[in-house]
């Protein structure tokens, strides 16, 4: 995909509107078109990346930093309790759009917002050789 197709790079260049609330020369912050509660951001890299394995470990590091000051904005901005971050990389993984973001999504106490996965009971077993494959790819 190139950028005039990403919906993201669109926002970046200005193409599209977005609600903005942070941009710095490698970043910005918008307000998330369908929220999963109110203040729900992305924090998106200007530059295209599709998803967190392509992306450029410089920026990464800067991302960071970014997510924590946006967030601090906006848990003080709506009063949240509390707030998720979270990154859908991959279709399987509920990422729609394939340029890199991060969620920042406002909680608040009470609030029906499903962020959950199902618990599975796994055996030591299947637990032991799942720590070795993944170790082995890191060697
Ligand atoms: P993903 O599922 O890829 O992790 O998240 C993509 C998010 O982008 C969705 O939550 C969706 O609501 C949001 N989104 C999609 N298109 C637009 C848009 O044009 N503008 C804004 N502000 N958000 C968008
Ligand atoms: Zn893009």
């Amino acid at each position: 995909m190139n950028s005039s197709d990403c919906i993201f790079c669109r926002i970046v260049n200005n193409e599209l509107p977005c609600f903005k609330v942070y941009e710095d020369s490698d970043f910005i912050a918008f307000l998330d078109i369908r929220p999963a509660n109110r203040g729900h951001c992305l924090i998106v890299p200007k530059k295209h990346y599709e998803n967190l394995l392509d992306f450029d470990e410089e920026l990464l590091n800067k991302m960071m930093p970014v997510v924590k000051k946006v967030a601090s904005a906006v848990k003080k901005a709506t009063k949240a309790d509390a707030f998720n971050i979270l990154l859908n990389n991959g279709k399987e993984a509920g990422q729609e759009v394939n340029h890199v973001h991060i969620h920042l999504i406002p909680r608040f106490k009470g609030d029906q917002v499903n962020i959950s996965w199902g618990r599975r009971e796994m055996s030591n077993k299947e637990l032991e050789e799942t720590t070795s494959s993944i170790k082995r790819e890191l060697e």
